[in-house]
């Protein structure tokens, strides 16, 4: 992994909300899924994303890449669109833009298309934005995508059923690859495979990322997932970002009581490290009607009158000792 410090990515109070009815008259309200989200992404660099189920971090990388329009806010891609803001493209230089970035799905059984072969799975986009011709060049660049992959040239005209799931990921990176972008967001790209094979697909990742100078976002729900291929993690809670640091420094310095109750549902070998963790209390609040202020309060043990009332902005609490950790927190550092 490698962090240059050239920003490839930032994103601007990024606002997704689905509009929903609800009650007896079917008012409108809205499912707030990701509530003005901002951060920088470095070239080369990954960072993790975690958080509950149904915290809005894979509706987040999402809409990053388009897939869903924002509701609000501004998403700038380094030198790839005009004036930076991809936000309000449409057409053509969307699909541009989408060649440069690229998902990859969690679920390696249902993304594919069993009627394709991996040919066709991983060789029509190249054919669709007229990157190569049809033939020999064609079959050369899948095959020379799929080695990069770990998949052998004897596979191209094997459908999916043929494989197993790890391979059937590799399937899937082969594809996200194709076009060859700069910028993936991985949605939980592990979770349904075996722990034997996770770390394969993690260090295929992490090779990738260094041959071809890959940036990652990279969305788990397993903590020890993301520490393994993370430079930074973000914590998300109801669609807010609520701390971001350096992987080492967010393992050793969990400041947000959120972070601490999800680093103490995992097990670590040094009892210490419990010392300031707290398990999580309480429901996960829904996100149509969200908690005023910190939209933890009803699960903190820390919350004050403030916590109801303000909302804590995600700021650098102390930058001189913990330079670069941003916390969400009124009481920061002090609890
Ligand atoms: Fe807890 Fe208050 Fe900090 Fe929110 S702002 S995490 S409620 S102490």
């Amino acid at each position: 992994m490698n962090d240059n410090n050239r920003v490839l990515l930032e994103v601007n109070d990024i606002k997704k909300y689905f509009p929903v009815k609800s009650g007896a008259f079917g008012k409108k309200s809205f499912i707030k899924a990701v509530d003005g989200v901002t951060f920088k992404l470095n070239e080369g660099e990954t960072i993790g994303l975690v958080g509950e189920s149904g915290c809005g971090k894979s509706t987040l990388g999402r809409t990053i890449v388009r897939l869903y329009d924002p509701t609000d806010g501004q998403i700038i891609y380094h030198g790839k669109a005009i004036d930076g803001d991809i936000a309000s493209l449409k057409g053509a230089q969307l699909k541009s833009l989408r060649r440069e970035m690229q998902l990859i799905f969690q679920d390696p059984y249902s993304s594919l298309n069993p009627r394709l072969n991996v040919s066709n799975i991983v060789g029509e986009s190249l054919l669709s934005h007229n990157l190569v011709k049809p033939g020999e060049e064609y079959k050369n660049r899948v095959m020379e995508i799929i080695e990069m992959c770990g998949l052998s040239p004897y596979h191209i005209y094997r459908y999916p059923h043929q494989f197993s799931g790890g391979q059937r990921q590799r399937i899937g990176i082969a594809r996200a690859l194709a076009l060859n972008p700069d910028f993936i967001v991985a949605d939980e790209p592990v979770s349904a495979l075996d722990v034997s094979i996770q770390s394969q697909i993690l260090n295929l990742m992490m090779d990738l990322q260094e041959r071809m100078g890959l940036s990652y976002l990279f969305i788990s729900h397993d903590l020890s997932v993301v520490k393994h291929i993370s430079d930074r993690i973000g914590v998300m809670y109801l669609g807010s970002l609520v701390e971001l640091a350096g992987k080492h420094e967010l393992y050793d310095q969990p400041t947000h009581p959120y972070t601490r109750a999800l680093l103490a549902a995992i097990p670590v070998p040094d009892p210490t490290h419990l010392r300031k963790m707290e398990p999580i209390i309480g429901e996960l609040p829904s996100n149509v009607n969200t908690p005023p202020g910190c939209k933890f309060h009803t699960r903190c043990p820390y919350a004050k009158d403030i916590c109801k009332e303000q909302i804590p902005i995600l700021r650098e609490f102390n930058p001189v000792k913990h330079p670069n950790h941003f916390v969400a927190c009124h009481f920061a550092g002090e609890i």
